[in-house]
């Protein structure tokens, strides 16, 4: 049957499946530094950054670092000034411990929901159908909570129907306080999807964006 799912006992038309769906995409904030952070307390509240195998590239920033212009994958030269006049404590990669952490965020995760999708080292779908429309942003805090309580590891979480929109949820949801923001049960998204940038958009690169940009004019 051509666009129907058999769900519940029946076949319901396939677009059931996007207004039934809660996911939650679970990033860790900054996770290389915070990894770092964990075991050495005295440059928890200095500027951070993870250098890239080999020392290359800078590949994780703490806030700090990211308020002090230092760029995403930008080379260490060129960042070697700002470091230097502004004390920012810099980090060769471990990745033997960004793993074995990563491993025990994801752990945590699974005693909410066992069927995670890990996407990368430190991201997460999480599937929180099975809760109502009001509890879900709750649940999402109780989730975050328990993360930082057993690891130590700070995260932001986004909760929508799409995983397109629980990345922009999660987007928002970094720069609040409770580190969790819920799309669910809103019914129209367009206000909040003018304030995201669409290079902040999964899948839209920087050759999409100059595309977009010229096409609407943004
Ligand atoms: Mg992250």
């Amino acid at each position: 049957m051509k666009n129907k799912i058999f769900l519940f006992g029946e076949w319901l038309p396939m677009s059931y499946i996007q207004y039934t769906k809660k996911l939650a995409l679970v990033d860790c904030n900054s996770f290389y530094v915070s990894c770092e952070r964990l075991f050495n307390p005295k440059i928890r509240k200095k500027p951070v950054v993870v250098l890239s195998n080999n020392d290359g590239c800078i590949v994780s920033r703490s806030t700090e670092a990211k308020a002090l212009g230092i760029k995403m994958g930008e080379p260490y030269f060129k960042a070697k000034d700002i470091i230097i006049k502004n004390d920012v404590q810099v980090f060769s990669s471990n990745y033997s411990l960004y793993g074995d952490l990563s491993r025990r965020v994801m752990r945590t995760l699974k005693r909410f929901n066992s069927d995670i999708e890990v996407y990368s080292i430190d991201e997460a779908f999480m599937d929180l159908s099975n809760f109502s429309d009001n509890e879900v942003e709750q649940v999402g805090r109780e989730i975050r909570e328990t993360v930082l309580k057993w690891t130590g590891i700070p995260t932001s979480i986004g909760i929508a129907k799409t995983k397109t929109l629980s990345k922009v949820a999660n987007h928002i949801a970094k720069k609040k306080q409770s580190g969790v923001t819920s799309l669910i049960g809103i019914e129209n998204l367009d206000p909040i999807l003018e304030k995201i940038d669409i290079n902040d958009v999964w899948g839209v690169g920087r050759q999409m964006t100059k595309f977009y940009q010229k096409k609407w004019n943004l």
